[in-house]
């Protein structure tokens, strides 16, 4: 099987149920957005695909294999959160380049890589700005970058828009969704935001209380009251 399962997935914080039996796939390539409001456990479920949290109970597959007992740094998951934190002493071709540099990617495969990417996220010509000169948007769209360089099987993004202006999120969600869609890259996107899961997905995981709701494009997803 390619792709994502996840089965029956719980997670518990001691008595708290953040997660309560949650099941879906992420077909390769494909936007899925799981939305719902604060506290539903949306956070948690992504952190358990990611390595971060245990499993109180199910299973996490990529490609038919099972991932318990694999730790983050070997999934091949690219992580994305609300506040990117770059690497403030590096400047943006360093940052972009960072993933790259830790798997030992010869230089000039690097470099063209880096060139790519920002050209993906809509950054061409920024690689040897200070990433303290740059807006919000744009430093998000360079942790973008830098997810997305060493080719992640799969892109995890909690939130990553949530701490920008509204009128520069729907702009940022569509080149987000072109960047995902450019390069290949399946997603799983957590947010609280209606209208950025339409804009991001092909398909809308609704969840509340720790459950999945339903799960379907967003134009078949019948709209909670
Ligand atoms: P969401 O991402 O939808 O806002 P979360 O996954 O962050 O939801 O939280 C789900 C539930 O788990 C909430 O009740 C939250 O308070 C609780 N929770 C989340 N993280 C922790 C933690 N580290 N310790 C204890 N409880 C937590
Ligand atoms: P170094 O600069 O020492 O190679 P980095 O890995 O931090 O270390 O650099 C990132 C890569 O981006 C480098 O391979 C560099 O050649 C390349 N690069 C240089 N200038 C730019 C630019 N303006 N835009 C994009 N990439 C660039």
């Amino acid at each position: 099987r390619d792709g994502l399962e996840v089965r029956d997935v719980v997670v518990r914080y001691g008595e708290t149920t953040a997660v309560g039996g949650v099941r879906l796939d992420v077909a390769p390539g494909e936007v899925l957005a799981l939305l719902g409001p604060s506290g539903c456990g949306k956070s948690s479920l992504l952190r358990a695909v990611a390595g971060l949290e245990p499993l109180a109970a199910g299973s996490v597959r990529w490609a038919g294999a099972d991932l318990a007992g694999v730790p983050v740094h070997r999934r091949r998951f690219g992580l994305l959160f609300q506040d990117g934190q770059l690497f403030p002493h590096r400047d943006v071709a360093g940052n972009v380049a960072f993933g790259l540099q830790m798997a030992g990617t010869p230089r000039p495969e690097r470099a063209r890589r880096v060139e790519e990417l920002l050209d993906v996220v809509g950054l061409r010509g920024y690689g040897r700005r200070a990433v303290g000169t740059l807006s919000g948007g744009e430093q998000q769209r360079v942790a973008l970058a830098r997810a997305l360089a060493p080719r992640p099987q799969l892109l995890l993004l909690d939130e990553p828009l949530s701490a920008l202006d509204r009128s520069l999120r729907e702009r940022l969600a569509a080149d987000l969704r072109a960047a995902l869609v450019t390069t290949g890259t399946a997603a799983l996107f957590v947010t609280h935001d209606h209208d950025e899961a339409f804009a991001v997905a092909d398909r809308v995981g609704v969840m509340d209380a720790g459950r999945l709701l339903q799960l379907a494009p967003p134009a078949e997803l019948w709209r909670a009251p």
